[in-house]
């Protein structure tokens, strides 16, 4: 028996005829690539969003189409995600920090047909264009006024073309199993591969998103978005705002630590999220200069994920800035919010440091996302936070194939998509990654977790980055070795290094050599790229070995 309830598709439109509806006031500050800081409202960005849709019909950009951006957090941007998707055009977020040729084979494996970018990229547009084959408008992000001279064919003015367009647009009745956005995996094993979200995961991710045991967005927040909306739709957030009503910040291409902070107290933000990296900088930042960040801001909620919040960084946001660090983990095939790390009543007594190691792991299944631990065999192992073993998820966000099956099959008999971490889930289901499967250290036939490792040395006041690899061992198949930036100014020895170790992790785990680095390689998605150090250290031998 059929229940009798009415069925609306779940569409990125709805979600912002919702926000004009429920919180046409709430406002969007962006600081633009142009310089000045712009104020609007959902008001705004309805209006704008379906101006963008007539104007992107005008260009002849039809239903599954793919309209790329290639553009820092900004209100335009905004504008891009529901006009895009509104239409039922697909939404092509490009991660800028990729290397050019990446880019181009993105834009046309894609086969893009409009490209819409921010005034920072002339100078790589102008490099891509003659390449990229499907695109037949070029869409610069900005006024008259600051059009350059360029040689990228058919230049078009975003503003120009809003202006000719009125705002009276009908958001088409799609299936919701239709696709809204694009985002590409940044490859660094392999060609990149493309996770094609509907507009039914976006919503349903959005809802998990906002609820109270996930990120918890409301209408109380001033949420600045650090973490890029080229970057997994920025997390949901765009559309958790939508659908929450909380102020947005969004902080255009300056996310150094002087940048972020201003913001953080000018706009006395509540909620911030980002990745690791970029926390790194803001605190150093706070350091050198001396700031009292508790006293002159309002942060109540740092969101950390992409890659290990290391303990000594959410005890650095308590301590320093009286906020509370929820770490969370995702990847682009889950859209990506797969686990957040909230405290159950239980933990709220525990003293600071078992509080910090509660925080330290990437937290529960959210509403909706199903995990699993295997062994090689595809066996389940236990969760009762000991058993690590390969990571599987499934849910009505993660990924069921690749773009244009790119790469094959992605999923098990049973539906389960390996995430390619390794990880324990304790007996309430806080799940903790131990290690990409292919970071992982094999000595003895054991496991050693090189984050655990990197964990630990972030901990030590001298270290401002630390990555552990693995290095053949004629007799324990691999040992860990230890790679560190020592802070500015700061001078550190190996000794000490390993002294401080001692006893915060296993001893077995002590890595067996550390050398001191000017600065370690990241993925465009700020984590640490292993591939490269593991090269760079090919021939590198331990003295006993
Ligand atoms: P990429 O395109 O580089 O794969 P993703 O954002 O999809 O970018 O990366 C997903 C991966 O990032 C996860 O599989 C995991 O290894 C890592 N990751 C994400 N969040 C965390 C976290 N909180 N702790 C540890 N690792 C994380």
């Amino acid at each position: 028996m059929l229940g009798l309830m009415q069925e609306h598709p779940l569409l990125v439109s709805s979600l912002i005829e919702h926000a004009v509806a429920a919180h046409p006031g709430a406002g969007i500050v962006s600081r633009t690539v142009e310089g000045p800081v712009h104020r609007c409202t959902w008001r705004d960005v309805h209006r704008r969003s379906k101006q963008a849709a007539n104007a992107l019909t005008a260009l002849g950009v039809r239903p599954g189409d793919r309209v790329a951006t290639l553009a820092w957090n900004g209100y335009r941007h905004m504008e891009l995600y529901f006009g895009v998707s509104g239409m039922g055009a697909v939404l092509h977020t490009l991660n800028p920090r990729l290397f050019p040729e990446q880019l181009e084979y993105i834009v046309n494996h894609a086969e893009d047909s409009v490209l819409c970018f921010d005034l920072s990229f002339v100078p790589l547009v102008e490099k891509l264009a003659p390449q990229l084959e499907s695109v037949r408008a070029f869409v610069l992000m900005t006024d008259r006024a600051h059009m350059p001279e360029s040689s990228i064919p058919g230049l078009l003015c975003y503003e120009d073309l809003l202006a000719a367009q009125s705002d009276d647009y009908a958001w088409p009745d799609l299936d919701e199993r239709a696709a809204a956005s694009l985002c590409y995996t940044s490859g660094t094993t392999g060609k990149p591969k493309g996770v094609l979200y509907s507009h039914r995961s976006t919503v349903l991710h959005a809802f998990g998103a906002c609820t109270v045991d996930s990120l918890a967005v409301s209408r109380d927040d001033t949420a600045l978005l650090v973490v890029p909306m080229f970057h997994v739709n920025a997390w949901s957030m765009p559309y958790a705002a939508a659908m929450s009503g909380a102020r947005l910040v969004l902080p255009g291409p300056a996310l150094d630590g002087a940048s972020v902070y201003a913001l953080l107290r000018d706009e006395q933000v509540t909620l911030a999220l980002g990745v690791p990296t970029v926390w790194l900088m803001l605190l150093q930042h706070v350091s050198a200069a001396g700031l009292e960040p508790a006293t002159e801001l309002a942060l109540r909620r740092v969101v950390i994920g992409g890659a290990a919040a290391p303990r000594s960084m959410a005890e650095a946001f308590e301590r320093d800035f009286g906020a509370f660090v929820v770490h969370a983990w995702g990847m682009t095939e889950t859209s990506p919010v797969g686990t957040v790390c909230n405290l159950l009543p239980e933990h709220r007594a525990l003293p600071l440091e078992q509080r910090l190691q509660v925080q330290a792991k990437q937290g529960r299944a959210v509403f909706g996302v199903r995990l699993k631990l295997t062994d090689d065999e595809g066996r389940a192992l236990p969760h009762d936070g000991q058993a690590a073993g390969h990571l599987k998820i499934r849910g009505p966000w993660v990924a069921r194939a690749y773009y244009r099956d790119e790469g094959g099959p992605i999923l098990d008999d049973e539906g389960w998509f390996d995430t390619g971490d390794v990880a324990t889930i304790d007996p309430d289901g806080y799940m903790h990654i131990t290690d990409r499967s292919k970071d992982v250290i094999k000595s003895g036939g054991e496991w050693i977790s090189s984050i655990a490792i990197e964990n630990a040395a972030m901990g030590h006041p001298l270290v401002a980055e630390a990555a552990v690899i693995g290095i053949a061992h004629p007799k324990w198949q691999e040992r860990p070795l230890l790679l560190l930036v020592v802070k500015p100014g700061q001078v550190l020895e190996r000794e000490s290094v390993l002294h401080y170790l001692d006893g915060r992790v296993a001893k077995w785990w002590l890595p067996d050599d550390v050398l001191f680095v000017r600065e370690l390689p990241h993925t465009a998605t700020g984590k640490l790229l292993k591939t490269a150090l593991r090269e760079q250290f090919r021939d590198y031998r331990f003295a006993d070995a």
